[in-house]
C-alpha cells in the first residue's frame, strides 16, 4: 500500500465511522457475526472439498471450458481444496488462534501499536479478494499476547467471505476479549477486487474503516496518538 494512502486524519476516519454506523439494519451483511447457518461443520472438509468440486466442475463445464484439457482438469479440486483449507478455513471456529496472555512483568501501559498487517479475504458479494493492512493498537490492563497473535487473529477473521465492516468489528471485538481490555482500535485500509478489476474498474480507491473501543473512542487523543504512529515513515 503506497505511504500517502494510509495518511489519514481523524476527520477522514470520523467520516468512515458515521457512515458506517448510517449503514444501521438496512445494508445487507453487516451483522457483526458471519451469517452461518447451524449445521455449518456437520460436514467434515474432506467431504465439502469433494462436492465443492464436483459443482465447480460444474460451474466450469457450463461456461464452456473443456474440463479434459491437461491444464484445466485439476482446477476445479485445486479450487475447492483452496475454499474449504485456505482462503475460507476462518469460517470454521475450530481454526480460530487460541490467544495466549502473559502477565505484563515490565508493567509497560503505553499504547502498543501493531501496524502494516497484511490482510487477504474475499468480497461476500462477488467472492473476489479483499487486500490491505490492517493496524491494530491496544493498551494494556496488566496481560500482553505475542505480536504474531494479533497477526493471527487478523487473518482468522479475514479467511472468511466478508464485507471490510464487520472483519473491522470482528477484529476488534476479539482483540478485546483476547487481551481482557476494551482499549482497542483497529483501522482496515483495503482494496476491493470488486471495485478495482470489474464494475466501476477503479483502481485507485482503498476504503478504510475503523473501529474504536474504550479511550480510544472517549478519548481523541487516543487516537490522534495511534493515527501518529501508522504515519510513520516505514
Ligand atoms: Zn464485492
Amino acid at each position: 500500500m503506497k505511504q500517502k494512502e494510509t495518511l489519514l486524519n481523524t476527520m477522514e476516519i470520523n467520516v468512515v465511522r458515521a457512515s458506517i454506523e448510517e449503514l444501521g439494519e438496512d445494508h445487507v451483511g453487516t451483522s457483526l457475526e458471519t451469517p452461518l447457518r447451524e449445521d455449518a461443520f456437520e460436514m467434515d472438509d474432506d467431504l465439502k472439498i469433494e462436492l465443492i468440486e464436483k459443482h465447480f466442475r460444474e460451474i466450469m463445464h457450463i461456461m464452456g471450458l473443456d474440463l479434459s484439457d491437461d491444464s484445466l482438469k485439476g482446477t476445479p479440486h485445486r479450487v475447492a481444496k483452496m475454499y474449504v483449507k485456505e482462503v475460507f478455513s476462518g469460517l470454521n471456529p475450530k481454526n480460530k488462534p487460541a490467544a495466549k496472555l502473559f502477565e505484563n512483568k515490565y508493567k509497560y501501559n503505553e499504547m502498543l501499536v501493531e501496524k502494516d498487517i497484511t490482510f487477504h479475504s474475499h468480497c461476500e458479494h462477488h467472492f473476489v479478494p479483499i487486500y490491505g493492512k490492517a493496524h491494530v493498537a491496544y493498551i494494556s490492563n496488566g496481560n500482553v499476547i505475542g505480536l504474531s497473535k494479533i497477526n493471527r487473529i487478523v487473518q482468522y477473521f479475514a479467511k472468511r467471505p466478508q464485507v471490510q465492516e464487520r472483519l473491522t468489528m470482528q477484529i476488534g471485538n476479539e482483540l478485546k476479549e483476547a487481551l481482557g481490555t476494551e482499549d482497542v482500535a483497529v483501522i482496515l485500509d483495503a482494496y476491493h477486487m470488486c471495485v478495482s478489476s470489474r464494475g466501476v474498474n477503479d483502481t485507485n480507491s482503498s476504503t478504510v474503516t475503523a473501529f474504536y473501543s474504550g479511550k480510544f473512542e472517549r478519548d481523541e487523543q487516543s487516537r490522534n496518538e495511534f493515527m501518529k504512529y501508522i504515519q510513520l515513515e516505514k
